[in-house]
């Protein structure tokens, strides 16, 4: 066991696309990432909901049946597990960056999710009062109309151009302002905001730790340490959970 949790009083994990690989949701980014076919920066766009909502709703669909058809696995469970072995007095904050909901689904409980969440629908119109609402089904073809005030109605997610959600994204903040331990898992620590949170964390004096498939480039220095492998294969020796 190389990370001893229980040395720690206040954990602050933050989790990227490379952990739900292994569910079989595939990454934007990295080895075998969908970048290349697809340039999600492009489609992914607030700009394309504004004039080509079809577009945005057919690039989600893929994530949506992906998301539908996928089972947590061993990175989200180990993650749940360590958050219930805690004691009483230590803190545990799960930041993520997925939108697919695997961590809840995993039974972790205190997740702020960054990125929103890829199966709840909201309307595209900021003054309308439509609640956002849980939806599993794909909407891959067409575009879905608010009822109460006939705007487009979207998944519930930062696409790129967007700014992350105030109450998280704070949320977020308060944390890492005041953590002794930082792991980063599954991310390429690029996307921001996720390569500053590691700078806050060393700030406030945490130990930090990057554990990714692939090797950091550029090398972010506020990371202290780092471990190259699958998230679902490294974390249960890691943190002695689950193995
Ligand atoms: P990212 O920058 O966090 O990159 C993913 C990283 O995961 C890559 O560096 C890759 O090397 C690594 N990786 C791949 N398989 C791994 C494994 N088995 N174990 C450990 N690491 C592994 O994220 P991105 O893919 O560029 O996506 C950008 C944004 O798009 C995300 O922040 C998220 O909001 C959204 N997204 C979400 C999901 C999801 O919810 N599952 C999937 C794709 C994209
Ligand atoms: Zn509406």
């Amino acid at each position: 066991m190389d990370i001893d949790v229980s040395h720690y009083k206040r954990i602050v994990i933050l989790t990227g696309a490379g952990v739900s690989a292994a569910s079989g949701i595939r990454t934007f980014r990295g080895k075998d990432g969908i970048w290349d076919e697809h340039n999600v920066g492009e489609y992914g766009h607030v700009s394309v909901l504004n004039k080509r909502p079809d577009l945005t709703w057919k690039l989600f669909g893929q994530l949506r049946t992906q998301v539908r058809e996928s089972q947590p696995n061993k990175a989200h469970l180990v993650l749940a597990a360590l958050e219930r072995n805690l004691d009483p007095s230590q803190q545990f904050t799960l930041i993520t960056q997925n939108v697919d909901g695997l961590h809840r689904r995993a039974g972790s409980i205190n997740v702020v999710e960054l990125h929103g969440n890829v199966t709840r629908i909201r309307c595209s119109n900021d003054d309308c009062d439509l609640a956002p609402y849980h939806d599993e089904a794909i909407h891959d073809r067409g575009v879905l109309l608010c009822q109460k005030c006939l705007s487009v109605l979207r998944p519930d997610i930062v696409l790129f151009g967007e700014q992350l959600p105030p109450v998280q994204s704070a949320q977020a903040k308060l944390v890492l302002q005041d953590c002794d331990l930082f792991v980063a898992i599954g991310t390429s620590g690029i996307v921001p905001p996720a390569a500053r949170y590691v700078q806050m964390a060393d700030t406030a004096g945490a130990r930090t730790i990057c554990v990714n498939l692939e090797p950091m480039a550029p090398r972010n220095a506020a990371f202290k340490e780092e471990y190259l492998g699958k998230a679902e294969e490294l974390l249960p020796g890691l943190f002695g959970v689950g193995h």
